[in-house]
Protein backbone atom coordinates (compact mmCIF):
# COMPACT_ATOMS: atom_id res chain seq x y z
CA UNK A 1 0.00 0.00 0.00
CA UNK A 2 2.76 2.43 1.02
CA UNK A 3 3.99 2.24 -2.44
CA UNK A 4 0.96 4.30 -4.01
CA UNK A 5 0.09 6.81 -1.83
CA UNK A 6 -1.61 9.58 -2.93
CA UNK A 7 -0.51 12.62 -2.37
CA UNK A 8 -1.02 16.47 -3.19
CA UNK A 9 1.77 19.25 -3.40
CA UNK A 10 0.97 22.51 -3.09
CA UNK A 11 2.54 25.78 -2.73
CA UNK A 12 4.61 26.95 0.39
CA UNK A 13 6.28 23.43 1.24
CA UNK A 14 2.35 22.07 1.89
CA UNK A 15 1.78 18.51 1.16
CA UNK A 16 -1.31 16.44 1.85
CA UNK A 17 -1.05 12.64 2.27
CA UNK A 18 -3.47 10.05 1.88
CA UNK A 19 -3.58 8.51 5.33
CA UNK A 20 -5.30 5.27 3.41
CA UNK A 21 -8.51 5.40 5.82
CA UNK A 22 -11.83 3.82 4.34
CA UNK A 23 -10.66 5.07 1.01
CA UNK A 24 -8.78 6.91 -1.28
CA UNK A 25 -8.63 10.85 -0.39
CA UNK A 26 -11.39 10.24 2.11
CA UNK A 27 -8.64 11.26 4.70
CA UNK A 28 -5.51 13.25 4.67
CA UNK A 29 -2.33 13.98 6.91
CA UNK A 30 -0.32 17.52 6.05
CA UNK A 31 3.34 18.18 6.38
CA UNK A 32 4.33 21.25 6.25
CA UNK A 33 8.00 21.77 5.08
CA UNK A 34 10.30 24.44 6.40
CA UNK A 35 14.04 24.52 5.38
CA UNK A 36 14.70 23.99 9.21
CA UNK A 37 11.77 21.97 11.06
CA UNK A 38 8.86 20.12 9.59
CA UNK A 39 5.22 19.90 11.37
CA UNK A 40 2.99 16.90 10.93
CA UNK A 41 -0.50 17.91 10.85
CA UNK A 42 -3.55 15.13 11.54
CA UNK A 43 -2.01 12.34 11.87
CA UNK A 44 -5.04 9.42 10.59
CA UNK A 45 -4.59 6.20 12.37
CA UNK A 46 -2.53 3.37 13.55
CA UNK A 47 -1.68 2.37 10.05
CA UNK A 48 -0.80 6.08 8.94
CA UNK A 49 2.19 6.46 10.58
CA UNK A 50 3.97 4.36 7.87
CA UNK A 51 3.03 6.50 5.03
CA UNK A 52 3.64 9.60 7.00
CA UNK A 53 7.45 8.01 7.39
CA UNK A 54 7.75 6.64 4.50
CA UNK A 55 6.86 10.64 2.57
CA UNK A 56 8.99 12.48 5.02
CA UNK A 57 11.88 9.96 4.09
CA UNK A 58 11.00 9.98 0.07
CA UNK A 59 11.54 14.34 0.38
CA UNK A 60 15.31 13.56 1.76
CA UNK A 61 14.14 14.63 5.10
CA UNK A 62 14.61 13.21 8.86
CA UNK A 63 12.29 12.14 11.48
CA UNK A 64 14.32 14.01 13.50
CA UNK A 65 13.47 17.13 12.16
CA UNK A 66 9.61 17.06 13.06
CA UNK A 67 9.48 19.41 15.29
CA UNK A 68 5.52 19.22 16.40
CA UNK A 69 2.63 16.88 15.63
CA UNK A 70 -0.67 18.70 15.47
CA UNK A 71 -4.21 17.51 15.81
CA UNK A 72 -6.80 19.56 15.21
CA UNK A 73 -9.14 17.79 17.45
CA UNK A 74 -8.97 14.30 19.10
CA UNK A 75 -11.44 12.85 16.87
CA UNK A 76 -10.02 9.30 15.57
CA UNK A 77 -9.38 9.86 12.23
CA UNK A 78 -7.31 12.65 13.18
CA UNK A 79 -5.53 11.85 16.45
CA UNK A 80 -6.27 8.02 16.35
CA UNK A 81 -1.94 7.42 15.30
CA UNK A 82 -1.02 10.51 17.25
CA UNK A 83 0.68 7.82 19.69
CA UNK A 84 2.24 5.74 17.51
CA UNK A 85 3.36 8.44 15.25
CA UNK A 86 4.84 10.02 18.42
CA UNK A 87 7.30 6.89 18.84
CA UNK A 88 9.11 7.77 16.33
CA UNK A 89 9.66 11.16 15.80
CA UNK A 90 12.10 11.62 18.91
CA UNK A 91 12.27 15.63 18.16
CA UNK A 92 8.59 16.47 17.76
CA UNK A 93 5.88 18.37 20.25
CA UNK A 94 2.23 16.86 20.02
CA UNK A 95 0.17 19.88 19.85
CA UNK A 96 -3.64 19.54 20.88
CA UNK A 97 -6.26 21.43 21.99
CA UNK A 98 -6.25 22.10 25.69
CA UNK A 99 -9.62 20.35 26.12
CA UNK A 100 -8.11 17.20 24.11
CA UNK A 101 -4.43 17.02 25.91
CA UNK A 102 -6.01 14.74 28.76
CA UNK A 103 -7.42 11.95 25.78
CA UNK A 104 -3.56 12.12 24.44
CA UNK A 105 -1.88 11.41 27.49
CA UNK A 106 -4.57 8.63 28.77
CA UNK A 107 -6.72 7.90 25.58
CA UNK A 108 -8.45 4.76 27.65
CA UNK A 109 -11.63 6.81 27.39
CA UNK A 110 -11.52 7.93 23.79
CA UNK A 111 -10.97 4.16 23.14
CA UNK A 112 -13.79 2.60 25.10
CA UNK A 113 -15.93 5.14 23.77
CA UNK A 114 -14.87 4.60 20.02
CA UNK A 115 -14.99 0.92 20.52
CA UNK A 116 -18.63 1.59 21.67
CA UNK A 117 -19.11 3.03 18.45
CA UNK A 118 -18.00 0.58 15.86
CA UNK A 119 -17.14 -2.25 17.88
CA UNK A 120 -14.44 -4.31 18.85
CA UNK A 121 -13.51 -5.58 15.46
CA UNK A 122 -13.80 -2.86 13.47
CA UNK A 123 -12.30 -0.76 15.93
CA UNK A 124 -9.08 -3.00 15.90
CA UNK A 125 -8.57 -2.77 12.06
CA UNK A 126 -8.82 0.57 12.13
CA UNK A 127 -7.03 1.68 15.08
CA UNK A 128 -5.26 -1.13 17.15
CA UNK A 129 -4.43 0.23 20.56
CA UNK A 130 -4.44 3.45 21.18
CA UNK A 131 -1.00 4.57 22.13
CA UNK A 132 -0.65 7.13 24.79
CA UNK A 133 1.68 10.38 24.67
CA UNK A 134 4.12 11.28 27.10
CA UNK A 135 2.38 13.84 29.32
CA UNK A 136 5.71 16.50 28.78
CA UNK A 137 5.61 15.66 25.10
CA UNK A 138 2.17 17.33 24.56
CA UNK A 139 1.97 20.87 24.07
CA UNK A 140 -1.09 23.00 24.77
CA UNK A 141 -2.53 25.39 22.52
CA UNK A 142 -5.35 28.47 23.37
CA UNK A 143 -6.98 30.17 21.25
CA UNK A 144 -4.74 33.10 19.59
CA UNK A 145 -1.59 31.44 20.86
CA UNK A 146 1.17 30.80 18.05
CA UNK A 147 4.31 29.01 17.54
CA UNK A 148 7.12 28.93 15.23
CA UNK A 149 7.65 25.73 13.21
CA UNK A 150 11.25 26.65 11.93
CA UNK A 151 10.67 30.07 10.68
CA UNK A 152 7.05 29.86 10.14
CA UNK A 153 4.33 31.33 12.31
CA UNK A 154 1.26 29.34 12.90
CA UNK A 155 -1.58 31.03 14.92
CA UNK A 156 -4.46 28.76 16.62
CA UNK A 157 -7.84 30.02 16.51
CA UNK A 158 -10.38 27.76 19.03
CA UNK A 159 -12.75 26.82 17.06
CA UNK A 160 -15.74 24.93 17.98
CA UNK A 161 -18.92 24.00 16.61
CA UNK A 162 -17.87 20.63 15.11
CA UNK A 163 -16.44 19.39 18.31
CA UNK A 164 -15.45 21.23 21.56
CA UNK A 165 -11.95 20.54 21.60
CA UNK A 166 -10.83 21.66 17.30
CA UNK A 167 -8.93 24.54 16.92
CA UNK A 168 -7.85 25.04 13.30
CA UNK A 169 -4.32 26.69 12.02
CA UNK A 170 -3.74 29.63 10.20
CA UNK A 171 -0.61 29.83 8.01
CA UNK A 172 0.51 33.61 7.29
CA UNK A 173 2.90 32.39 4.87
CA UNK A 174 0.33 30.90 2.36
CA UNK A 175 -3.11 32.63 4.01
CA UNK A 176 -4.37 29.55 4.93
CA UNK A 177 -6.31 27.42 7.24
CA UNK A 178 -5.73 23.93 8.39
CA UNK A 179 -8.99 23.52 8.85
CA UNK A 180 -9.76 20.26 10.35
CA UNK A 181 -13.10 19.49 10.19
CA UNK A 182 -14.89 23.10 11.01
CA UNK A 183 -15.09 24.09 7.35
CA UNK A 184 -16.93 20.90 6.21
CA UNK A 185 -15.64 18.21 3.76
CA UNK A 186 -14.90 18.41 0.34
CA UNK A 187 -14.49 14.99 -1.58
CA UNK A 188 -11.92 15.85 -5.10
CA UNK A 189 -14.46 13.45 -6.76
CA UNK A 190 -17.47 15.96 -6.41
CA UNK A 191 -14.86 18.70 -8.47
CA UNK A 192 -16.51 19.45 -11.62
CA UNK A 193 -16.03 23.07 -13.66
CA UNK A 194 -17.98 25.05 -11.26
CA UNK A 195 -15.24 24.08 -8.74
CA UNK A 196 -15.62 21.82 -5.60
CA UNK A 197 -18.37 21.13 -3.64
CA UNK A 198 -18.60 21.45 0.51
CA UNK A 199 -20.66 20.16 2.70
CA UNK A 200 -20.73 20.35 6.76
CA UNK A 201 -19.81 17.05 8.83
CA UNK A 202 -21.13 16.08 12.25
CA UNK A 203 -20.41 13.17 14.66
CA UNK A 204 -23.20 11.39 16.72
CA UNK A 205 -21.76 12.84 20.04
CA UNK A 206 -21.69 16.69 19.21
CA UNK A 207 -22.96 19.07 17.03
CA UNK A 208 -23.52 23.24 17.81
CA UNK A 209 -24.86 25.01 14.04
CA UNK A 210 -24.76 28.55 15.34
CA UNK A 211 -20.84 28.18 16.97
CA UNK A 212 -20.16 26.27 13.91
CA UNK A 213 -21.44 29.21 11.99
CA UNK A 214 -19.69 32.05 14.17
CA UNK A 215 -16.48 29.53 14.08
CA UNK A 216 -16.47 30.20 10.21
CA UNK A 217 -17.17 33.67 10.34
CA UNK A 218 -14.25 33.94 12.48
CA UNK A 219 -11.63 31.64 10.26
CA UNK A 220 -13.41 33.87 7.01
CA UNK A 221 -12.24 37.54 9.15
CA UNK A 222 -8.54 36.35 8.31
CA UNK A 223 -9.50 36.68 4.27
CA UNK A 224 -8.16 33.21 3.68
CA UNK A 225 -6.96 32.14 0.22
CA UNK A 226 -6.25 28.76 1.11
CA UNK A 227 -8.51 26.28 3.30
CA UNK A 228 -6.62 22.73 4.10
CA UNK A 229 -9.11 20.72 5.20
CA UNK A 230 -8.51 16.65 6.08
CA UNK A 231 -11.66 15.32 4.50
CA UNK A 232 -9.88 16.47 1.77
CA UNK A 233 -7.07 18.19 0.34
CA UNK A 234 -7.02 22.21 -0.41
CA UNK A 235 -10.12 23.82 -1.71
CA UNK A 236 -10.08 28.00 -2.76
CA UNK A 237 -12.87 29.79 -3.70
CA UNK A 238 -13.47 30.73 -0.25
CA UNK A 239 -16.27 33.33 -0.01
CA UNK A 240 -18.61 30.78 -2.06
CA UNK A 241 -17.36 27.94 0.01
CA UNK A 242 -18.12 29.90 3.23
CA UNK A 243 -21.42 30.79 2.24
CA UNK A 244 -22.46 27.33 1.41
CA UNK A 245 -21.19 26.34 4.56
CA UNK A 246 -23.77 28.51 6.57
CA UNK A 247 -26.78 27.81 4.26
CA UNK A 248 -25.92 24.12 4.71
CA UNK A 249 -25.73 24.48 8.61
CA UNK A 250 -28.88 26.20 8.42
CA UNK A 251 -30.75 23.74 6.58
CA UNK A 252 -29.39 21.23 8.88
CA UNK A 253 -31.69 23.18 11.43
CA UNK A 254 -34.39 22.97 9.31
CA UNK A 255 -34.06 19.46 9.19
CA UNK A 256 -33.89 18.98 12.98
CA UNK A 257 -37.23 21.39 12.96
CA UNK A 258 -38.79 19.80 10.24
CA UNK A 259 -38.55 16.35 11.66
CA UNK A 260 -38.30 16.93 15.49
CA UNK A 261 -41.97 15.68 16.54
CA UNK A 262 -42.18 12.81 13.85
CA UNK A 263 -42.03 9.07 14.18
CA UNK A 264 -38.62 7.78 12.44
CA UNK A 265 -37.52 10.85 12.75
CA UNK A 266 -33.75 9.50 12.16
CA UNK A 267 -34.63 7.88 8.94
CA UNK A 268 -36.72 11.09 7.77
CA UNK A 269 -33.85 13.50 8.38
CA UNK A 270 -31.38 11.06 6.32
CA UNK A 271 -33.56 10.80 3.31
CA UNK A 272 -34.03 14.40 2.93
CA UNK A 273 -30.42 14.90 3.35
CA UNK A 274 -29.31 12.95 1.02
CA UNK A 275 -31.81 13.89 -1.72
CA UNK A 276 -30.85 17.42 -0.54
CA UNK A 277 -26.74 16.49 -1.55
CA UNK A 278 -27.73 15.05 -4.79
CA UNK A 279 -29.89 17.76 -6.23
CA UNK A 280 -26.93 20.32 -4.73
CA UNK A 281 -24.67 17.92 -6.53
CA UNK A 282 -26.12 17.52 -9.47
CA UNK A 283 -26.99 21.23 -9.86
CA UNK A 284 -23.03 21.85 -9.33
CA UNK A 285 -22.47 19.59 -11.94
CA UNK A 286 -21.53 16.34 -10.65
CA UNK A 287 -22.12 13.44 -13.73
CA UNK A 288 -21.23 10.22 -11.91
CA UNK A 289 -23.77 7.29 -11.45
CA UNK A 290 -26.62 7.84 -8.95
CA UNK A 291 -25.12 4.90 -7.01
CA UNK A 292 -21.87 5.63 -7.14
CA UNK A 293 -22.85 9.25 -5.53
CA UNK A 294 -24.82 7.92 -3.08
CA UNK A 295 -21.88 5.37 -1.88
CA UNK A 296 -20.00 8.52 -1.45
CA UNK A 297 -22.19 10.55 0.32
CA UNK A 298 -24.04 7.70 2.54
CA UNK A 299 -21.20 7.25 5.70
CA UNK A 300 -21.24 11.10 5.83
CA UNK A 301 -25.30 11.52 5.10
CA UNK A 302 -25.28 9.07 8.09
CA UNK A 303 -23.02 11.02 10.46
CA UNK A 304 -24.42 14.16 10.13
CA UNK A 305 -27.80 12.80 10.80
CA UNK A 306 -26.75 11.44 14.03
CA UNK A 307 -25.15 14.80 14.67
CA UNK A 308 -28.38 16.76 14.18
CA UNK A 309 -30.50 13.80 16.56
CA UNK A 310 -28.25 14.49 19.02
CA UNK A 311 -28.38 18.35 18.65
CA UNK A 312 -32.12 18.25 19.02
CA UNK A 313 -31.58 15.59 22.26
CA UNK A 314 -28.84 17.07 24.33
CA UNK A 315 -27.52 20.61 22.05
CA UNK A 316 -30.16 23.16 22.40
CA UNK A 317 -31.21 25.33 25.49
ZN1 LIG B 1 -12.79 14.09 10.48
Amino acid sequence: MSGCVTALEYEGGIVAIDSGMVRPQMAACYLLETDSAIAVIETGNTHSAERILNMIASRGRQPQEVSHVIVTHVHLDHAGGAGTLMQHLPGASLVVHPRGARHMIDPSRLEASARAVYGDSEFDAMYGSLVPVPEERVLVMDDQESLMVGNRNLLFMDAPGHARHHFTIWDEHSRGWFAGDTFGLSYRELDTENGSFIFPTTTPIQFDPPVLISSIGRMMEKEPENMYLTHFGRVRDLHRLAADMRSSVLKFVEFAERFENEEERGQKIESAMMEWLFHRARKHGVRCEDEKLYDLLIGDVTLNTQGIEFWLDHGRE
